[in-house]
């Protein structure tokens, strides 16, 4: 992957996020503190604000910067879980990943946040939109199917009830609203597909 492809790919993951803080914002409202829009916003502003440098470091040292600044940037529960996310990526990930690369280094990444977070699937947060979009690689979906895995994915946590972080304090009042970090990490992996679609 040369420099100005990684340059797309992390703007565009990074765009799809910020354009929608408000979304995310909402939905944090509804089952949290309503910070998740503003954390994540603030978290990869600071991405796109360093992103020539990023862009210029070999694939896994530029996954390990961006997950350093997401653990220092956007806070709450989701910095820690994302900035292990994007770190896990960088140290699994070979500087030049086949497609079996990537599902491997994304299972690693995931197993993490799980480990992080002492969380699993089932339990209405980012991992119910991970777990099935890394499954849906391992089978070899492309992008367009990706993109439809991960929004049938988050659209199932809203019958789920919180048993992780901040939403789990509701009970049963979390079920029937979307997990702002589900969707956060659909608009990402969406964003993602997008941009391979765009490149191929
Ligand atoms: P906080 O809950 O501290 O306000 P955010 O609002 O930024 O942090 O992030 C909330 C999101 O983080 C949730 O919607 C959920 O997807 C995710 N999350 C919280 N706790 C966990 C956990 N233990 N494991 C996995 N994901 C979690
Ligand atoms: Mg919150």
């Amino acid at each position: 992957m040369d420099d100005p492809r990684k340059e797309r790919l992390i703007r565009a993951i990074a765009q799809a996020v910020i354009d929608h803080a408000d979304e995310l914002t909402a939905l944090d409202q509804a089952i949290g503190d309503g910070d998740h829009g503003l954390n994540m916003q603030r978290g990869f502003a600071a991405v796109l604000a360093d992103l020539p440098a990023l862009a210029a470091k070999r694939l896994p040292d530029m996954l390990k910067g961006i997950g350093m600044t997401l653990v220092m940037q956007v806070g709450g529960a989701a910095g820690p879980l994302y900035g292990t996310l994007f770190l896990e990526l960088g140290k699994t990930m070979p500087e030049q990943p086949e497609r079996d690369d990537l599902v491997a280094a994304f299972g690693a990444a995931i197993r993490a946040v799980m480990a992080r977070g002492k969380s699993e699937p089932g339990q209405k947060t980012m991992l119910d939109v991970l777990v099935p979009a890394q499954a849906a690689l391992a089978e070899g979906a492309d992008a367009a199917r990706l993109k439809i895995v991960a929004a049938e994915a988050a659209a199932r946590t809203v019958p789920m009830r919180a048993i992780r972080g901040r939403a789990s304090f509701l009970g049963e009042r979390s079920i029937g609203h979307m997990d702002p970090g589900a969707r956060s990490s659909q608009l990402m992996l969406a964003a993602l597909a997008d941009a391979v679609e765009q490149a191929a």
